[in-house]
C-alpha cells in the first residue's frame, strides 16, 4: 500500500499524490493537509468530508507520519534546543532562538557534516547521513506543535552543509514556504553554506523565487581557510568571489557573510583588512560570530577588545557588520556546538 508523508510535500503535491491513490478528492486532500499542518494532527471529522466518510478513512490510512517524540528539550532564556530521534536511531538537533518578539528556528540538514571544519563540533563528529525533506520539515512541525512556538524565520544553520544535500533542502524550503503549509516567506528563510561554489551557481541559475543566502567565509586568505576548513581547499576564494559576485548581480540580492572569529587564527587587524578588500564589489552584510567553545577544542574566543577592533576595522571600510552574540552556549546550542 502506498503511504504518503505530508511533511515531504507542498499542499498541491500532496493532493496530487492522494488523488493518484484514491482516484478522487483533490480538494478534500488539500483540506486534510492544511488541518494536519495547522493543528498538528488529523481530526476525526472534517466538514469537507461530510458526504464522503469512506474517502476520509482511505485518506487517513494513506497518511504516514512517524512523528518521533522529541527526546530532549533544553532551554535558556534565549534559546531552546530540542532533539528528535530518526527511525534509524540518529539524533536530529534543532534550536529555537528568541529575539525580542521574533522566533527563529535553526534546522539541521544532515546528521553530522562532511566538511570537517576544525572549529565546528558537528564537523568533528563526521558525516552520518543526509536528512530527507520530511525530516527537515518535521523540525518545524515539532517546534510548532510540540514546543508550541510560533516561528517567523528559518535558518539552515544547524548540523550539516545544506548544499551537500541540495534537493532535499530545496524541497524542504518549498514546503516551509508554501502558503497552504507553514507559509514562512522565502525572505524569512536563510540557507547557510560553507562556500559550496556549485550550490551558489545552481541558486544563481534557478529562476524560481529563492530564500536568502548566507556564506560562511571563515578566513580572508586561502592559506588560513584551508587550515580551518579543510574540505574547501579545492575551491579557492577567488572562485568563491566570482560565484558570489554573479549571484548578487544576477539575483539582485544581498549575501550574508558569516565569519567565525578565532583568537590568533583569523582575528588580526590584517585579516580584517584583507576581508574588507576581498568583499569589495559584493552586496553583503557581515555577521561576525565570536567562537563558541566545544569540549576538547583547540580554539579560543578572542577578547572583547580584539572583537571590537576587528569589527571597527571592517566598519572603517563602510561594511555593514553586526556581531552575533552567542545564544544558548551553556546548553551547547550555539553555532557550531551541535552534535553532542
Ligand atoms: N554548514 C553551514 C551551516 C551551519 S554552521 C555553514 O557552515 O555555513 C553555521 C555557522 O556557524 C557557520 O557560519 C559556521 O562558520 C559557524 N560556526 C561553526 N562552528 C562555530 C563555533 N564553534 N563558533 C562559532 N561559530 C561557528
Ligand atoms: Fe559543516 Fe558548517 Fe560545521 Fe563546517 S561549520 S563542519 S560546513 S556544519
Amino acid at each position: 500500500m502506498t503511504l504518503i508523508n505530508p511533511l515531504q510535500f507542498t499542499a498541491h503535491e500532496f493532493a496530487d499524490r492522494m488523488y493518484a491513490v484514491c482516484g478522487r478528492g483533490r480538494a478534500q486532500a488539500l483540506a486534510l493537509y492544511q488541518c494536519f499542518i495547522r493543528e498538528g494532527q488529523v481530526r476525526d471529522t472534517l466538514p469537507q468530508f461530510r458526504n464522503a466518510p469512506h474517502l476520509y478513512e482511505q485518506m487517513r490510512q494513506t497518511i504516514k507520519v512517524d512523528i518521533d517524540p522529541v527526546t530532549l528539550i533544553q532551554s535558556t532564556e534565549r534559546a531552546t534546543k530540542f532533539l528528535m530521534k530518526t527511525h534509524d536511531g540518529y539524533l536530529v538537533e534543532s534550536v529555537i532562538m528568541s529575539m525580542q518578539s521574533r522566533k527563529s528556528l535553526c534546522v539541521s540538514s544532515q546528521i553530522g557534516c562532511r566538511m570537517a571544519c576544525a572549529f565546528c563540533h558537528t564537523g568533528q563528529m563526521g558525516f552520518k547521513r543526509h536528512l530527507g525533506p520530511e525530516e527537515i520539515v518535521q523540525q518545524m512541525f515539532a517546534a510548532r506543535h510540540v514546543l508550541k512556538s510560533s516561528i517567523q524565520n528559518v535558518v539552515f544553520m544547524g548540523m550539516g552543509e545544506p548544499f551537500d544535500n541540495f534537493e532535499s533542502v530545496m524541497q524542504a524550503v518549498r514546503v516551509l514556504a508554501d502558503p497552504l503549509s507553514f507559509g514562512i516567506g522565502l525572505r524569512r528563510i536563510t540557507i547557510s553554506t560553507s562556500g559550496d561554489i556549485q550550490g551558489i551557481k545552481t541558486m544563481t541559475r534557478d529562476e524560481r523565487p529563492l530564500p536568502n543566502l548566507a556564506v560562511s567565509l571563515g578566513a580572508p586568505t586561502d592559506a588560513i581557510r584551508s587550515k580551518i576548513m579543510p574540505r574547501r581547499r579545492a575551491e579557492p576564494l577567488h572562485d568563491l568571489y566570482t560565484a558570489m559576485y554573479d549571484y548578487c548581480r544576477t539575483k539582485k540580492r544581498q549575501i550574508l557573510v558569516s565569519y567565525v572569529l578565532l583568537s590568533d587564527v583569523n582575528d588580526s587587524l590584517e585579516c580584517a583588512e584583507q576581508l574588507a578588500i576581498y568583499l569589495k564589489g559584493l552586496d553583503v552584510r557581515v555577521n561576525v560570530i565570536p567562537y563558541n567553545a566545544s569540549p576538547e577544542s583547540a580554539f579560543a574566543c578572542p577578547s572583547q577588545e580584539a572583537i571590537t577592533a576587528f569589527v571597527s576595522r571592517l566598519r572603517h571600510h563602510a561594511l555593514p557588520v553586526f556581531v552575533r552574540h552567542e545564544r544558548g552556549s551553556s546548553i551547547q546550542a550555539a553555532c557550531g556546538q551541535l552534535g553532542g
